[in-house]
């Protein structure tokens, strides 16, 4: 079965044929690339996004920094630390942090998981390209990695006040980090796609 593909570059419409692994696509007018297969992408990425998922409660379940001073010790977990900011008065910024480093991310791996999995058991979840197309859109709004940036300034500049012992969720969401960037650059969106349409009672 062949697809329709526009080049990003010229706009031609072309016929891909199904890709051998590795296999790569050129336009025929201008001779940009149309696409690049990856290999074993759908089982690489489940085994990611369900790694992502476990670092993922973990860094929310568990202490995320815990900090001395003064003989008091305070420990907050990253919902408490959203919560935190709403109760001082940071209402923006507590939903912002919410969005973008809980809910967007929890929304994206639990979205893959449901288009990913089926797909590996050669079916397809009910609405699942509504679902991965919710998911595409979700990506750019997932910004955990501002947010351990953040992080990581505010430690060094509160090193000088109080003794930061950074907790296991901090390491849980480094980790995560890895493993979202590396789904998502192994993830062949065209594949998903492709098996995606293939009509019901074909796979
Ligand atoms: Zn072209």
């Amino acid at each position: 079965m062949s697809t329709l593909t526009a080049c990003h570059e010229c706009d031609l419409l072309t016929h891909l044929p199904p890709l051998p692994a590795h296999g790569a696509a050129y336009c025929p007018r201008c001779g940009s690339l149309l696409v690049r297969s990856k290999a074993n992408s759908i089982e690489r990425s489940l085994a990611l996004v369900l790694a992502s998922l476990i670092l993922f409660c973990i860094a929310i379940s568990f202490p995320f920094l815990a900090m001395k001073t003064g003989g008091l010790e305070q420990q907050t977990t990253l919902i408490t630390g959203v919560w935190l900011l709403y109760t001082q008065g940071m209402k923006g910024l507590a939903t912002v942090v919410l969005l973008t480093c809980i809910l967007f991310p929890l929304f994206q791996m639990a979205g893959l998981l449901y288009v990913l999995l089926p797909l590996y058991f050669k079916c397809r979840a009910p609405f699942a390209m509504r679902a991965f197309r919710v998911i595409q859109h979700l990506q750019p709004w997932s910004m955990m990695e501002v947010f351990m940036l953040g992080i990581l300034v505010s430690l060094v500049k509160l090193a000088e006040l109080a003794v930061v012992t950074p907790g296991i969720s901090l390491w849980a969401f480094a980790l995560l980090i890895f493993t979202t960037a590396a789904q998502t650059a192994l993830l062949d969106t065209h594949q998903v796609w492709e098996a995606l349409e293939v009509p019901d009672g074909s796979t």
